[in-house]
């Protein structure tokens, strides 16, 4: 649906001013205090006659919900963003992450990327449904939520488990992809449609104490050194999916990746080390040894020290999948008693869908060399609250790259993380093409 250039430049300035004052509010996570973002989102939708639902999980930990109801032709759409942000090394940074500095058509601030301007992006699209009077034909929702960046117990979970019904869609877009990174090729947009599982583990290795001057063969220290010797060795087989192998070919790299006897010398060759380790944790499960307990003082043997592993599955596994590898791979080597610290199931979207197709369109719209090419999140996001229902969740906050790549995804979760304006009004754009083509044809 097309809106004039004029209309445009008017989105534009609004939508800085919004996410200016978006950032000044401080939902650092912990504590989160996600109630006040929640109140500003609120308070700007009311004004336009949106209503809107808030909640508190617990106190100050709130979500906000909104719905423009369609005619129920077409199937309905959750746009989706969490309302707060990773703590901020103010020391670090260039300007104070909560200032929302504006400078040289640049929003800094944490949550620039991490996802308050996918939050102002969506809410702008639903401002522009009300105000263009577009007629839906599938409802589109709003949801800003809180504690995405703890896992979402009091927000998106809490809010699938407590409130469903006024959340539920039939598709939902969210964050955790979008990012156009320009290739020889032209442009290639991600969009996420599957996450890992967490296994996080802690191992608790036991020996005989004794005294450090006479050393024996049961020295707990010992067979944890060993354990994550082998554990740092190894290697899960290679499972290919569907996602992993569109992402290799979409970057153009060998597909003897896949081969259990190249892979390693492939992944060597990739001159982006980075990618070479997403590539790898896109396509097995991995265990990576964290953090070591164990010992008070030098002279004395300890009687037990333990080990965290952070695990993660691909999709098609149960999380507990990595205990039993873990424990095959040390099994006759070493004893240990097992704790679960925190799991989350591994997800994942089909990609011949109604919405990833739109997705798709609007992409070659914007540049017949540009492709969409979907990906694998290691971490997690909120979408897999909605997979677990089977809603089909994509993470897709489109945004122009403007430098190298390793860089922009330094920022997320890092220091000085910032967005230029024209890629606000980028991302809302693109946002307003896909859900004003899905939210008004036929199906
Ligand atoms: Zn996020």
């Amino acid at each position: 649906m097309q809106l004039s250039d004029k209309k445009w430049e008017d989105v534009k300035d609004e939508a800085t001013q919004l996410l200016r004052e978006y950032i000044k509010i401080n939902t650092t996570n912990p504590p989160g205090n996600e109630i006040e973002g929640a109140k500003f989102l609120k308070h700007v939708l009311e004004k336009e006659g949106l209503e809107c639902n808030v909640f508190e999980s617990e106190k100050g930990r709130g979500s906000i919900i909104t719905r423009l109801k369609g005619t129920g032709e077409a199937p309905s759409l959750l746009l989706l963003s969490h309302i707060d942000v990773v703590p901020a090394d103010e020391d670090k940074w260039e300007y104070p992450p909560f200032s929302g500095e504006l400078i040289d058509n640049i929003i800094w601030g944490r949550g620039a990327l991490d996802c308050k301007s996918l939050g102002i992006a969506e809410l702008m699209v639903m401002l522009l449904l009300k105000r263009e009077r577009i007629k839906l034909k599938g409802d589109v929702v709003m949801a800003a939520t809180a504690d995405e960046e703890a896992g979402g117990v009091f927000g998106a979970e809490w809010i699938a488990k407590e409130k469903f019904p006024l959340i539920k869609t039939d598709y939902v877009i969210n964050e955790g992809g979008g990012d156009g990174i320009l290739t020889d090729k032209g442009y290639v947009f991600l969009c996420q449609t599957a996450e890992k599982g967490i296994y996080w583990m802690r191992l608790k290795f036991k020996g005989r104490p004794g005294h450090g001057s006479m050393p024996h063969e049961d020295n707990c220290i010992a067979k944890m050194a060993k354990a994550i010797n082998i554990i740092s060795s190894y290697s899960s087989p290679i499972k290919v999916n569907d996602v992993v192998e569109k992402f290799v070919e979409g970057f153009g790299i060998d597909k003897k990746v896949f081969d259990p006897n190249l892979s390693k010398q492939i992944l060597k060759s990739i001159e982006d080390k980075k990618m070479a380790y997403w590539i790898n944790a896109m396509m097995r499960n991995t265990f990576s040894p964290n953090v070591v307990k164990g010992g008070k003082k030098t002279n004395v043997i300890p009687s037990e020290c333990y080990l965290e592993v952070d695990s993660r599955v691909l999709p098609g596994y149960e999380p507990e999948y990595a205990l039993e590898e873990l424990r095959k791979l040390l099994k006759d080597i070493i004893e240990f008693d097992v704790e679960i610290i925190q799991e989350s199931i591994p997800s994942q979207s089909p990609l011949d869908t109604p919405l990833y197709k739109i997705i798709e369109k609007n992409i070659k719209d914007f540049s017949s060399n540009a492709n969409l090419i979907p990906f694998m999140q290691v971490g997690g996001t909120d979408s897999r609250f909605f997979r677990e229902k089977g809603i089909p969740s994509y993470g897709f906050g489109p945004l122009l790259i403007d430098g190298p790549y390793g860089e922009f995804l330094a920022m997320v979760h890092g220091h000085n993380e910032k967005i230029s304006i024209d890629n606000l009004l980028f991302m809302i754009k693109t946002l307003w093409n896909v859900v004003t083509d899905f939210s008004t044809m036929l199906f």
